[in-house]
């Protein structure tokens, strides 16, 4: 039977990000996701050194790293705004695209929203929205992604430019003839959702990042009951983990964090310096767990408590298993150089709380665990050795970033600190991923955000139509 849905994938395909998924059926149309690809983003810029500041198209469309979206007539959706180092400009013809869903706040998977034209309907998860807003809001860079963020046209205020829309779980939504649920899964940020989509001519779900290994598994397991109950007529899968599993859980990482820490402390060290990224607030919270049984003092750096602060004043706290730690109560504030205007208002919102400057990592007086969003440099303040540093961030890094890892460990080896990793993935392992594609029993498996497609081929032919994609080829999804 001919069908009119067809799937596009305009990222993600044969690597880990830069997602984006064109889904259209009689000319109704959604875009999943406008993810960073930063294996290419490495191509032609070398961040904070070189980045793209000045023009949409010449160094954002020309470089591919802007995906041209377009539809399987081959019609060319005119979706971003033009920018050439001065005013921004809406672009002057329609788009038969006016829905745009993001299945989670991360960069490979938002990235770009910011350069979209400013009457499209831009729909996230409430959380996504406040952790996605909160990153934007405290960059200190002047990229075009981040400049465009705001509407340049209100010289004296900050606003932003676009209006986002925010969905939560069990929501129906309708964009045309298409209808979109969205469902949380477990990821390693909260608020991280999978899709399902409804055309007229086929029922198609998509998983954005998602694992069985974290505090919110049931979600995820949740998600899978619901995917197996009707069959789809085609699955889009991340992979991230496919080729290669490792034996963790967040459960893991805290006692594993627990028992480093605690014989670090025992051997006379004071300081531990832990790297995390700034949205993964399931991490955060296991490290203060252990902080708090440690008797020992936690500070974070401003870009940390800008994001547990706006949790804490929105309603949203309340869904989130754990809760923040609490300014003041619970954590300290640590400050380096000049405050920028949000940092200022943020201190400014909490009186009387704690800050710290460099000598509390220099010469601290207690016991001290400091979460840190970034690389610690070492060079503006250094602490004692034998200081503890612990990498709990991603293990994959982009094309390039190996030398730099390498600087880093050389720079924190020099003045004797002592390193560790501990973290758990935020992508389904290899077992999980088949268990969960074997009990939805998809009539069409398409994986994405995998560097081995082949490896889903190889494992699903015989009981599913398993499709290699191409970038910019639209697949064809019958029922
Ligand atoms: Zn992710």
């Amino acid at each position: 039977m001919t069908s009119d849905c067809y799937v596009t994938l305009f990222g993600g395909v044969g690597k880990i990000g830069g997602n984006s998924i064109l889904v259209e059926d009689k000319g109704s149309m959604i875009l999943l996701d406008l993810g960073k690809d930063f294996d290419r983003y490495g191509r032609f810029f070398q961040f904070p050194f070189t980045m793209p500041t000045r023009s949409v198209q010449k160094e954002l469309i020309k470089t591919g790293l802007l995906p041209e979206i377009k539809t399987s007539k081959r019609q060319n959706l005119s979706l971003y705004v033009e920018y050439e180092g001065s005013e921004v400009k809406e672009p002057s013809t329609g788009c038969p695209l006016q829905h745009v869903f993001i299945s989670h706040p991360h960069l490979d998977h938002s990235g770009f929203v910011t350069l979209l034209r400013s009457d499209l309907n831009i729909n996230m998860g409430s959380m996504a929205e406040l952790i996605f807003s909160s990153n934007v809001e405290t960059r200190r860079d002047v990229t075009l992604e981040n400049k465009l963020y705001w509407d340049l046209t209100k010289k004296d205020e900050c606003k932003p430019r676009q209006k986002i829309l925010k969905f939560h779980d069990g929501m129906n939504i309708e964009a045309d003839r298409l209808k979109i649920n969205p469902h949380s899964v477990d990821h390693s940020v909260p608020g991280a959702y999978g899709f399902v989509v409804e055309s007229p001519s086929a029922r198609i779900a998509y998983t954005g990042d998602f694992r069985f290994h974290g505090p919110a598994q049931d979600l995820s397991e949740k998600f899978k009951e619901e995917l197996g109950e009707d069959r789809l007529d085609a699955l889009i899968v991340e992979g991230t983990n496919m080729n290669f599993g490792r034996i963790g859980s967040e459960e893991r990482v805290e006692r594993d964090a627990f028992g480093v820490i605690e014989k670090s402390f025992r051997l006379g060290n004071k300081l531990i310096i832990v790297e995390v990224k700034s949205s993964d607030i399931d991490r955060i919270n296991a490290f203060a767990r252990v902080a708090k049984s440690l008797d020992s003092t936690i500070i974070v750096t401003t870009r940390v408590a800008y994001i547990l602060d706006k949790i804490e004043l929105s309603e949203l706290k309340a869904r989130l298993k754990y809760g923040v730690p609490k300014l003041k109560d619970d954590v300290r504030v640590f400050t380096k150089g000049r405050l920028t205007k949000w940092e200022k208002e943020l201190l400014d919102r909490h009186q009387g709380m704690e800050v710290l400057d460099a000598k509390a990592i220099t010469s601290p007086e207690k016991k001290t665990i400091l979460i840190d969003s970034g690389r610690f440099n070492v060079f503006d303040a250094t602490p004692q050795k034998g200081s503890l540093y612990i990498q709990s961030v991603s293990e994959h890094l982009s094309e390039g970033e190996e030398h730099e890892e390498e600087r880093f460990l050389n720079s924190l080896a020099l003045y004797g600190l002592v390193v560790y990793r501990l973290h758990s993935s935020g992508h389904a392992s290899p077992l999980d991923l088949i268990e969960f594609i074997n009990e939805v029993r998809p009539r069409m498996l398409v994986p994405i955000h995998t560097e081995h497609p082949e490896a889903f081929h190889e494992i699903f032919k015989d009981n599913m139509n398993v499709i290699i994609p191409e970038k910019n080829l639209p697949i064809t999804v019958s029922s």
